[in-house]
């Protein structure tokens, strides 16, 4: 008789979303020979971030394509000597966030609150308008978050909690259902939110005991992905997001406008097909906000708006993404015609 061969735990995490979290990329010139590529290829010089470690975790690297110096994947993650110059105009906290909160939570926006739950993400995106963010101060720790939920409790116009960081989906399954626990029984909260990366570079992110979760919440739940570009769509990000679907989970996304990456009409209507094939509603498409070490991705807002004009042109309306631009201390994005 054949023996029974369990099965062998080993092989199952291989690919667990933890261990290719960990595993994820943080040199440069690794991440290029993975790609088929040199530097001598590139129309930029590479460079080690000190500031802002290059990580890239492997399903995101399995997006790109092999032997592109232009893949729009690989520029947007991939660290340049180009980050270290300064440039007039662009802050390190451009949204001055850092000095306004109590830790760990956000209140900016009338009827919803921000909990900053987790210190990192899953990818460090270069043009990212928290590449100085201090983290460690800001993340809340237990106590800090036990205050928060005592400040949402205490203030019935919060009908929204929108879990951010960082990603948030760093984060367990035991301690975001932990979470989602203490939310249900707050009664004047109706909806939670997640903006995250961390299925897009990881789809392996979206678990059963996270569907799970979400699906037996009593919170209207939504899950804000963040993708620029069509071709970080692929088979194993469109099944996660059927299982969201499947759970009840609205999905929604933003984009930010990247030079290089995705600005230009016939890259941002692909997108938005993409998106919605997966069932993911295209939300806001974002100006770069202006942080230091990100002047070479920014676009300006004519541009944006011609590009969007188009976008309106050959799309239905609920494909073409509002327009957007964070202001400092503005109560909600300000939305450009
Ligand atoms: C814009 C934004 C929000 C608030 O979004 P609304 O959809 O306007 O409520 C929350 N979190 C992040 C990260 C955002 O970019
Ligand atoms: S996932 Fe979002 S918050 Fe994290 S580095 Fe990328 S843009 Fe920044």
């Amino acid at each position: 008789m054949m023996p029974i061969i369990p099965v062998s735990d080993a092989n199952c995490q291989v690919n667990s979303w933890k261990n290719l979290l960990k595993n994820a990329l943080t040199c440069p010139r690794e991440l290029l020979a993975s790609v088929g590529l040199t530097p001598a290829q590139l129309d930029f010089e590479i460079a080690d971030s000190q500031s802002f470690k290059m990580r890239v975790p492997q399903p995101f690297i399995d997006k790109m394509q092999f032997g592109d110096p232009r893949d729009p994947l690989l520029l947007q993650v991939l660290s340049q000597a180009e980050e270290d110059i300064t440039v007039a105009g662009y802050q390190a906290d451009p949204l001055a966030e850092t000095n306004s909160q109590q830790a760990g939570l956000l209140h900016k926006y009338h009827g919803r609150v921000l909990l900053i739950l987790a210190s990192a993400c899953a990818v460090n995106c270069r043009y990212c308008f928290r590449r100085h963010f201090p983290y460690q101060e800001q993340q809340a720790n237990g106590t800090q978050l036990a205050a928060a939920i005592e400040y949402i409790k205490a203030t019935p116009s919060i009908s929204e909690v929108i879990l951010s960081g960082g990603d948030p989906l760093v984060l367990g399954d035991n301690a975001i259902g932990q979470l989602v626990k203490q939310l249900d029984n707050i009664p004047h909260l109706r909806r939670l939110r997640f903006h995250t990366r961390l299925p897009v570079v990881i789809p392996q992110r979206v678990t059963r005991a996270l569907c799970k979760i979400l699906k037996s919440s009593r919170l209207n739940a939504s899950i804000v992905l963040h993708i620029n570009h069509a071709n970080e769509i692929d088979p194993l990000l469109h099944d996660a997001c059927q299982q969201l679907l499947a759970a009840n989970v609205r999905l929604y996304n933003q984009s930010v406008l990247l030079k290089n990456i995705n600005d230009n009409s016939e890259t941002l209507i692909n997108l938005s097909e993409k998106l919605f094939d997966s069932g993911i509603t295209p939300y806001y498409l974002h100006l770069l906000d202006k942080v230091q070490g990100a002047a070479h991705f920014d676009i300006n807002a004519d541009r944006a708006i011609d590009l969007v004009e188009q976008m309106r042109n050959h799309l239905p309306g609920y494909l073409v993404p509002r327009l957007a631009r964070e202001t400092p201390q503005q109560p909600a994005k300000t939305v450009i015609a």
